[in-house]
């Protein structure tokens, strides 16, 4: 195989990954990107990055679970992967010990509906991942629920990781690795073998990837950016082992446990691409699903609200495709985290087809 020199505009979530492991496939990167590598006003960084193949499903479709499954597949060697290419690097939080779903006593329609649309669609295979608990069951799973809910829904195998972690562990592995990266440099101009960006750099290539999520309006017309805002606090008096989904008549929101007794509370869902600071109307509505979890979260620090705008095609699909000799990866939506690493893998075997 002859290595190629492949140029990546956009480093995150998406970038960075197919950067990775298109070096490890012995391939040449150059990446380009108009923000600093640890700017947190995007996707990748305002993320969740819960992994959520089962509870996604009642808001996407057979491509999207199929992805998801393939990824939960690649995850967790992809995790080991990374840190065998970088020991130095300090170790990803990533977790796979299912999702708990509930819903307070009033929202129990908001639960049942959520079910029955999961039995619905969920392909017969995985059935025996959605398992119904009671109290007690609730109980023993997430002792600091206990008491607090009457039946909920455990869905196995679903997973969870800190994407900050990633995010800068992946950072550091590809400078290990050799990739070339230029930051705060917006490209304005993706040819076949040419990236061109504002500040009059240009950079010749075998083959160019369209990775800039929103930013690439201009090349796909038909993606838009989809607001999601998220809070994240520190809290000593709740441990929670996995995320937990609360099942609401108005808005469905979910707590997920990081390390050092962090959680990111989230997300809003809205059909705007303002990049505004996050609405006082969201910040209570994810703080009071917070706060309704349990008490102990009233004393919760707020260490940061973020917003930011997730990439949706017009069929809301991860996508690669190609465009006048551009590969574009793209549309990740609401599942970036999820779909990620069996997008990156196609991508890899596209382009890998592709050599002459
Ligand atoms: C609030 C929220 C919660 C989420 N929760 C989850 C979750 O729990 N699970 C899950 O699977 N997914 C989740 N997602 C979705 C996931 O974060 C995204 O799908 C994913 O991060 C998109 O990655 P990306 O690399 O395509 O885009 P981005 O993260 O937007 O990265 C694009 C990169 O391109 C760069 N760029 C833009 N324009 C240019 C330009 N002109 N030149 C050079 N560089 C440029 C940007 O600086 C950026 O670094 C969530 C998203 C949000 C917003």
């Amino acid at each position: 195989m002859k290595p190629l020199h492949i140029g990546i505009a956009g480093a995150g979530l998406a970038g960075r990954m197919l950067a990775w492991r298109l070096l490890r496939a012995g391939h040449r990167v150059t990446l380009l990107d108009s923000r600093r590598r640890d700017a947190l006003d995007t996707a990748s960084m305002t993320a969740a990055a819960m992994l959520s193949p089962l509870a996604e499903l009642a808001v996407s479709d057979a491509v999207v679970f199929a992805m998801g499954q393939r990824s939960m597949q690649l995850w967790p060697q992809w995790v080991d992967a990374l840190h065998a290419d970088h020991p130095d690097a300090p170790p990803v939080y990533y977790r796979q010990q299912g999702t708990l779903v509930v819903a307070h006593a009033p929202d129990q329609s908001s639960l049942q509906h959520f079910t029955r649309l999961l039995q619905h669609k969920l392909p017969s295979a995985f059935a025996t991942q959605v398992q119904k608990l009671d109290a007690p069951a609730i109980a023993q799973l997430e002792p600091a629920l206990a008491g607090r809910f009457a039946n909920g829904l455990h869905l196995l195998g679903e997973g969870q990781l800190s994407n900050e972690q990633w995010m800068a562990a992946l950072s550091g592995v590809l400078d290990r690795l050799g990739a070339v990266w230029h930051e705060g440099v917006p490209v304005e101009l993706l040819e076949a073998q040419r990236m061109v960006a504002r500040n009059g750099l240009e950079v010749a290539v075998d083959i160019c990837v369209d990775a800039r999520g929103v930013g690439s309006k201009s090349a796909l017309p038909q993606l838009r950016g989809v607001r999601g805002e998220v809070l994240r606090v520190e809290c000593k008096g709740v441990q929670l082992q996995r995320p937990v989904r609360l099942m609401h008549p108005r808005y469905q929101l979910y707590v997920a446990p990081r390390p050092d007794h962090a959680f990111v509370v989230g997300a809003t869902e809205l059909e705007s691409e303002d990049t505004g600071p996050v609405t006082l109307r969201s910040m209570l509505e994810l703080g009071s699903a917070l706060y309704s979890l349990h008490p102990a979260f009233g004393e919760a620090r707020v260490e940061r609200l973020s917003a930011a705008l997730r990439p949706a095609l017009d069929n809301d699909q991860p996508a690669c495709l190609q465009r006048e000799g551009v590969w574009h990866i793209n549309g990740l939506y609401r599942h970036g985290y999820l779909c990620a690493p069996a997008l990156v893998e196609s991508l890899v075997q596209k382009i890998t087809e592709q050599q002459p």
